[in-house]
Parts: structure tokens; C-alpha cells; sequence
């Protein structure tokens, strides 16, 4: 009998070829084969006679081949089988496409049971490409609910029907990794019975409480991950910060911090105290200032002797923060130094050895942090800005500098708490739920072309007050593909300056320049050598140009609602009141709705669940931005409530059980095992 864990190699039908190619699909065991869930399935149970059959839904009929079936070439090379297939009701024209063996594998006389959508062709009743099966054959696939799998070449529907099937046979016992009180507390059916009716489901409620199972099961085993790395970075010894007020700090601040601002960093103090590894996440929308918690850690930091390093995505950002932290940090005796790909050789030179003879207490960078040669006397803290544009793998190369250095990870793409929970699994997370005093909404529009010139006056009027303004597209170059409304940055720049704004000075900044003159672009456009700055979506993260007032965004249905949001946050950060102008064109309702969502609030969580709801999923959860292994069955959005109740439960288990060694717990942590080898990379 095999074990779940054993090779497919060996199995009945899987030779070396096949086996290989099951590799590109992620199937390498027994219990890889079990866990390759459907992608749909087809109903083979319902019957119909050829006159009654409903027109759009895929149904069996059950028809004898009245003639020889009929090889036809068509255009292109392409060659039709056609047949005539007849019931007691009435006759069905079958055409297959590009299969000419059919011509003698369907045998007139013989009565084969078709499934496929029924079409009509003037008065006749069609098929085309139906699937079939011999009325007397035995049965594997008519009458029962059939998974639909994912394929790859080499791969059939067959092969991976019959290789399922051999799976479940050889594996009799699947394990049960949930508990049976947690089962019997959500009314979840057994393993063997879901893994069973997941593939061949008995009915359709089988298959409903299967799918319910295995959602828990496998964010119960997600959670359960996240559950024993939080208890394992506990154990780590992080450096003791001592006692010591924060006064001294937000006394020299030219405003007080809000309320979100102190508890945030006293929550960030308390894990420093705690000696184990800091590990929190900063969540705030859009300009609630984050920089500034992050400023008051580092300032504790050096205060008792220790090193930081800040990272920031870009350039710029990296160039702004110094900036900053060195105006704020600097009159307190703080040394901050700068690192980033752009200086010369000579320059990170004298930098790394300040730093490597603790002669520097705060590095602020790019990606450069990272090289091998730069090294820390007494690395304590590590801050990354924007962390979502950061791999795991580059989070922990850079806390690999020190001895379990404390880490706060900052982020300004809101999402649903819970989610955050699982995503963020291992961190602890403190919210700025409240932006400083003295902010006006930034006031927005969503127009159509109509509104054109009188936006264009009032751009001219703004920049008259002495007001800069972005113009962001999407695309960066003509492209056929889409329709020409779609705005080019470079050649729409040019118009603008040539035809609309010959007496502004327009400035533009794309995806496609080297980071260099991307950045030279941005400095001068903050520094007002420029009025408008057309660019796409570099301008996305954090860049502060207080004297920028408006915000237009062309072509904004293309653009994701939270990018918008953060986008219209570029604007509003000074004391100027600003606006943003979302022009669109389309006239279908879901995009007019979205953008009134952004004229209607300035709540960055808010919006970010109104774009969860209306598009699913989304940007977020399709570009795989979390760095979470992909899910089976579960759906990380939809799925809430459960993963809240895996949660849960997979909390209780480690916390009575914490490196689950108990007998019961062992498969458990076998899965757990399992996910941790196979995403090295995530759960470093
Ligand atoms: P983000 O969270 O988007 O990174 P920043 O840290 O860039 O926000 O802060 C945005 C702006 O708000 C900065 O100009 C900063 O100086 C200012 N700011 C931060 N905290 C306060 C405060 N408590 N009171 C007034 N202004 C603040
Ligand atoms: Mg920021």
C-alpha cells in the first residue's frame, strides 16, 4: 500500500515522461496527486433527449450514429469529422474540429452517450467537440460529476482522472490533521470523505461539505505555520533596549504626534524591552507619518548605543527619508549616513566603514544595504519602507547584518486586518489609524472628456498661484494593443508642452528610464524646476512635494482603486488645498462606481475593501504580492470568516502544543513541514 508520501514514478500508467510533466504541475507524491483539486467540474448525470435539451448548459444525450461520419477539409488546413447522430426525439449534427481519427473510431450502428452544449442551427439540434463515451462502456465518466483539471502537455484529463483514482485506492487512511472536537465544532466532514468527494463527488452536497473541509483544513495549516514561527522568533534573544523616556524626542518636533504615533511607538518599545526580536508591522494609510514612528525608534537606538538600518524601494524615497531623518535625528546627536546604488565607489567606501566601525548610527538606502561588503559593528533595528515592494528574501538578508536585530516593516497598502494576520503571520502589527492634524481631504473629481478645458484652465490657474501638478497615465509607450485614448507619457508630455502648456514648464518621468535620470526628473520637479510632472505610476510610493496641489490621473479606470488612492495621496501633503481630477471615458457602471468611491472618501482601508469587493480578489491577491503560498481551495479574500475560525483553532493547538510534538499533533506538523520545504523562501 502506498504512503501518502511516496513517489508517483512507480505508479500503474506513470512513466519517467509522465511523471515529469507532472512536475510542472506540482505533482510529485501520492498526497501531491490528492491535493490537486479540480479546477471545475462537469455534471455527466443529467439526460436529456435530443428534442428537450436546453440550449447553454453542457448535457448528456444518449444517441445512435446513423452514418459514417464524414472527414471534411476546411480552410486552413483545418480538417471537420461530421456525423448524424439520432434518438427516439429527433436528430443531432455533431462536428468535431482538428480530430479526423474520430472518422473511424465512431461507429455507425453504435449508441454512445455525448456530452457537450446543444446549439441550433436553423431548425437542426448541434454539437460541436462534444465528449463521448460508449453506452456499454464502463462507466468511469457518464453518469457522476467529473473533475476538470488543470493540464500541462503530456498530461490528459485521463491521465489525471485514472491517476487521482489510483491515488485515493492506494491511500486509504488519510490522515486527519484536524482535531475531532475542532471538526465536530464546525461540522466538517472527515478527511478520507472530502479528499474523496473533492475529486468524484458523490452529489452536489458532497462536494459542498468536501470543499468546506478542505478550505479549513488548509488555511488551519497556513495559520498553524504562521502560529510556529511567531512561537519560534519568540524564542530568539533580541537585545534589551533599556528604560528611557521618549520626551527629549517628541520635544524638539516642530508639532506633537498624534495619539496613533505614540501608541504605535510604545508598542514598537515594549517588543524592543521584551528581549525577544521585534518583529511589526507598521500599517498607515497615506501621509499618517509613519516616518516620524519609525524616527523616534531610531533615535532610542543610537541613544543606547546600537546601529539602524532603514530601506526604501527607490532612490528618491531613500534620498527624501535621509533627508528627513537627518533634519529630525541630526540636532539630537544622531549620525545618519546614505547608501545608495547611485553614489560613486569612493563615496559607499567611506560610508561602509563608518558603519563598520560604528562611526555612523543610521544607514538609510536602497537595495545597496544589501551588498555583501556593507557591514554593521552593532546592527539593532532594521526598518523597511513600502515593504510590500520588498521580497521576503530581501527582508531577511538585511536582518542577516546583525544578531536578530529588531525589525519594523511599514506599509501603507491597507488590508483587512485578519488578512493581515495570516499574510503578515509572523509580525505583530500596529495601525495609524488617524492623520495628523490640519489635513483637508484632498477634494476629487471623476469626469469625462467634456470637462477637459475648464481642468486645463485650471491647471494654468494653479500654477500661476505658484502650485505644481502631476498628470499621471498608464502606459509609457504607444501601444497598439490598446485603444489610442490611452495616453503614452512621453508623447502626451510633448503635446502638452508644444499645444496646451506653452508657458508652463512640463517635465516627464517614466517606467523606462534608467533609475538615474528618474531620479534627476524627480529631484528637479521637487525642487520646482518644473510646474507639471506627466508621469505613470513611478510617482506610486512615498514621494513628498508639499507645494503639489493637483493630481490628474488620465485614463483612471485602468488604474486599481487603492493605486489611486495611493496615487491622490502624492498630493495634500502641504499646506495647500488640493485636488485630484480622475478623467475616464468608460461608460460602464462598475467604473463609474468605483471612482465616485473616491469621491466620496479619503479612507485608504475603506477603499481598499470597496476594491476587494468589486473586482475580488484583485491586484493584490492576483500579483501574488503577499509572497504566501498559493491556495487550493481556499480564497484568501472570500474566505474570511473561515480563516478566522483556522485561526483560531490553529492558535490553541500551538499554544497548549508548541512545537507540536504530541502524537495527535504529528500530522499536523508533518503538513506544516512539508509547506515550510517548500516555500524555503517565505518562511525563512
Ligand atoms: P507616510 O505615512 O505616508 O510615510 P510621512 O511619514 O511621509 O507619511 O508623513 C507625511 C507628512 O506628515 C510629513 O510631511 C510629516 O512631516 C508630516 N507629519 C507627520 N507626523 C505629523 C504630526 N504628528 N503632525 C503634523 N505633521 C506630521
Ligand atoms: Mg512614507
Amino acid at each position: 500500500m502506498a504512503q501518502l508520501n511516496d513517489n508517483i514514478q512507480y505508479m500503474k500508467g506513470i512513466g519517467e515522461k509522465k511523471a515529469a510533466a507532472l512536475r510542472k504541475l506540482g505533482i510529485r507524491t501520492y498526497r501531491d496527486l490528492i491535493s490537486f483539486f479540480p479546477r471545475a467540474y462537469e455534471d455527466r448525470r443529467t439526460f436529456y433527449a435530443i428534442a428537450d435539451a436546453p440550449a447553454e448548459t453542457p448535457v448528456c444525450v444518449k444517441a445512435m450514429v446513423a452514418a459514417p461520419p464524414n472527414a471534411v477539409r476546411a480552410r486552413r488546413g483545418m480538417t471537420l469529422v461530421k456525423l448524424r447522430a439520432v434518438d427516439d426525439s429527433g436528430v443531432l449534427d455533431i462536428t468535431y474540429f482538428n480530430q479526423a481519427w474520430l472518422k473511424n473510431t465512431l461507429v455507425p450502428g453504435e449508441t454512445y452517450i455525448f456530452y457537450g452544449r446543444v446549439g441550433e442551427s436553423g431548425r437542426r439540434r448541434t454539437m460541436t467537440n462534444p465528449a463521448f463515451e460508449r453506452e456499454d462502456a464502463e462507466g468511469v465518466v457518464t453518469g457522476r460529476i467529473l473533475p476538470v483539471y488543470r493540464l500541462t502537455a503530456g498530461i490528459s484529463q485521463k491521465v489525471l482522472l485514472t491517476s487521482v483514482r489510483q491515488a485515493l485506492d492506494a491511500c486509504e487512511a488519510v490522515p486527519d490533521i484536524l482535531p475531532d472536537d475542532v471538526r465536530r465544532r464546525y461540522e466538517l466532514a472527515q478527511a478520507r470523505f472530502s479528499y474523496e468527494n473533492i475529486h468524484f463527488p458523490r452529489d452536489d452536497a458532497a462536494l459542498d461539505q468536501a470543499r468546506q473541509r478542505l478550505v479549513f483544513e488548509e488555511l488551519y495549516v497556513l495559520a498553524g505555520a504562521m502560529e510556529l514561527l511567531r512561537g519560534r522568533r519568540k524564542d530568539r534573544p533580541g537585545l534589551v533596549l533599556p528604560e528611557s523616556s521618549m520626551d527629549g524626542f517628541w520635544r524638539t518636533l516642530p508639532f506633537s504626534p498624534t495619539n496613533a504615533q505614540r501608541r504605535a511607538v510604545d508598542e514598537a518599545l515594549a517588543d524592543m524591552r521584551s528581549g525577544q526580536p521585534m518583529n511589526r508591522l507598521l500599517q498607515g494609510d497615506v501621509g499618517s507619518g509613519k516616518t516620524l514612528v519609525a524616527a523616534a525608534l531610531l533615535w532610542q537606538m543610537a541613544r543606547a548605543g546600537y546601529q539602524s538600518a532603514f530601506m526604501a524601494p527607490t532612490e528618491i524615497l531613500a534620498e527624501q527619508h535621509c533627508k528627513t531623518l537627518t533634519e529630525m535625528l541630526d540636532p539630537l546627536g544622531v549620525r545618519v549616513v546614505k547608501l545608495t546604488g547611485s553614489m560613486t565607489a569612493a563615496q559607499k567606501r567611506h560610508v561602509n566603514e563608518k558603519l563598520a566601525l560604528g562611526e555612523a548610527d543610521v544607514a538609510v538606502g536602497t537595495h545597496a544595504l544589501l551588498m555583501e561588503n556593507v557591514t554593521f559593528r552593532d546592527l539593532g533595528l532594521v526598518v523597511t519602507d513600502e515593504q510590500h515592494r520588498f521580497g521576503v528574501e530581501q527582508r531577511s538578508a538585511l536582518t542577516g547584518k546583525g544578531e536578530h536585530p529588531h525589525v519594523l516593516v511599514m506599509s501603507a497598502t491597507p488590508i483587512p486586518r485578519t488578512l493581515a494576520l495570516i499574510i503578515y503571520g509572523d509580525l505583530d502589527i500596529s495601525v495609524l489609524d488617524e492623520l495628523p492634524p490640519g489635513r483637508t481631504p484632498v477634494e476629487t473629481y471623476a469626469v469625462g472628456e467634456e470637462m477637459r478645458e475648464r481642468i486645463w484652465n485650471f491647471v494654468r490657474r494653479l500654477v500661476r498661484e505658484g502650485r505644481q501638478v502631476f498628470i499621471v497615465c498608464p502606459m509609457v509607450e504607444e501601444n497598439e494593443e490598446l485603444p489610442d485614448t490611452v495616453k503614452s507619457a512621453q508623447e502626451y508630455a510633448r503635446e502638452l508642452q508644444n499645444e496646451v502648456f506653452p508657458d508652463q514648464r512640463v517635465l516627464c518621468v517614466h517606467g523606462k528610464m534608467k533609475a538615474k535620470e528618474k531620479d534627476a526628473a524627480m529631484a528637479a520637479f521637487a525642487a520646482g524646476d518644473a510646474d507639471i510632472l506627466v508621469a505613470t505610476t513611478v510617482i506610486e510610493v512615498g514621494v513628498d512635494i508639499p507645494n503639489a496641489a493637483l493630481m490628474i490621473v488620465e485614463n483612471a479606470d485602468r488604474f486599481g482603486l487603492s493605486q489611486l488612492h495611493q496615487l491622490r495621496g502624492r498630493v495634500g501633503r502641504g499646506k495647500h488645498k488640493s485636488y485630484c481630477v480622475l478623467f475616464s471615458d468608460s461608460k460602464t457602471d462598475t467604473a463609474r462606481s468605483r471612482l465616485k468611491i473616491m469621491t466620496q472618501t479619503n479612507d485608504g482601508f475603506l477603499i481598499s475593501q470597496e476594491d476587494l469587493r468589486l473586482r475580488g480578489p484583485g491586484d493584490f491577491f492576483g500579483s501574488r504580492q503577499h509572497g504566501l503560498p498559493e491556495m487550493h481551495v481556499a480564497d484568501l479574500s472570500a474566505d474570511m470568516r473561515v480563516l478566522k475560525q483556522a485561526q483560531q483553532e490553529a492558535q490553541a493547538v500551538l499554544a497548549s502544543d508548541p512545537e507540536l510534538r504530541r502524537p495527535e499533533n504529528e500530522p499536523l506538523r508533518d503538513r506544516i513541514h512539508e509547506l515550510f520545504e517548500l516555500h524555503e523562501d517565505t518562511f525563512n
